[in-house]
């Protein structure tokens, strides 16, 4: 099933065929899991951010270590972090608003390619009929939001630790852009179109994993939010700590869409292209 656009061009069908999710190999890549090889472990703790980087061909998995726990995960281009990074209203467009098994987190135009996919996730979502789900694109909390919400200045944000997470890498704040959520309940009012949270399904020892698709630099907030359930007092918040593990796969990711560049024609506004049948024959 083709279900993005240009599949009603006759010379984009084949190349957009390609990129439609091709899950014999992300059934093969998941049998072989018992076979990846762990190359790193850290734990990030509660209120901290870190960031790592992973190569494409790795896997790199979130747990709840100790109990349910909140994460928010943002990811750059490891070689060009200012030019490609994570934008989850395009990952969006393409595959939905949930992340499950197979989802494919998308970067922005110019390159506008799956940065990552999901390949594992543990966690058991409680009335999924009632449109509850547990890992989802987005944003991330700040300290003005925080501030917002409570009235209280100089609470830990996840925007406080990106930074964190990302300063060792010589990006900073403008750096930061939209992220994903991992271990974070969540529904959408169908009539208000609100998000809903909830105190996650996540239990101790859940996981979920995803596939390098390129390098990354992917940077990992614990969120102040803890287990997402809802306190008056941000003191009770129980914040716990998610662990990180990285793997060799041995398995090269595929080939990334390569998309028609009309930047080095463009005049300033669109013109036409040229009838087909004036168009050179396609390959
Ligand atoms: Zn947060």
């Amino acid at each position: 099933m083709q279900r993005w656009g240009m599949s009603q061009n006759p010379r984009g069908r084949a190349l957009v065929s390609r990129y439609i999710l091709d899950k014999g190999f992300y059934d093969r890549l998941r049998a072989a899991r018992p076979t990846f090889r762990l190359v790193e472990q850290f734990i990030v703790p509660p209120y901290g951010g870190r960031g790592f980087t992973v190569r494409k061909g790795q896997a790199f998995r979130f747990t709840d270590v100790e109990g349910p726990q909140i994460g928010d995960v943002a990811l750059w281009n490891a070689d060009d972090p200012r030019r490609e990074y994570f934008r989850p209203s395009h990952s969006m467009s393409v595959e939905g608003m949930f992340i499950n098994l197979y989802t494919r987190l998308w970067s922005d135009v110019p390159m506008f390619r799956p940065m990552a996919t999901c390949i594992e996730d543990t966690v058991r979502t409680a009335s999924p009929e009632k449109g509850w789900h547990n890992h989802f694109p987005g944003s991330h909390c700040t300290p003005e939001i925080r501030e917002m919400s409570t009235g209280r200045a100089g609470l830990n944000a996840c925007h406080l630790n990106f930074l964190q997470a990302v300063e060792p890498f010589g990006l900073t704040e403008p750096d930061i852009h939209d992220n994903f959520m991992v271990f974070q309940r969540l529904r959408i009012d169908p009539v208000r179109g609100v998000r809903i949270f909830g105190k996650t399904d996540a239990k101790k020892g859940d996981i979920i994993e995803f596939f390098a698709e390129i390098n990354l630099l992917v940077a990992l907030s614990v969120c102040p939010s803890g287990d997402g359930k809802r306190v008056k007092d941000p003191d009770k918040l129980v914040v716990r700590p998610i662990g990180v593990e990285i793997y060799d796969t041995g398995i090269e990711p595929k080939e990334s869409p390569r998309w028609a560049d009309w930047r080095p024609t463009w005049r300033g506004r669109w013109v036409p292209p040229p009838p087909l049948s004036a168009a050179p024959a396609s390959r």
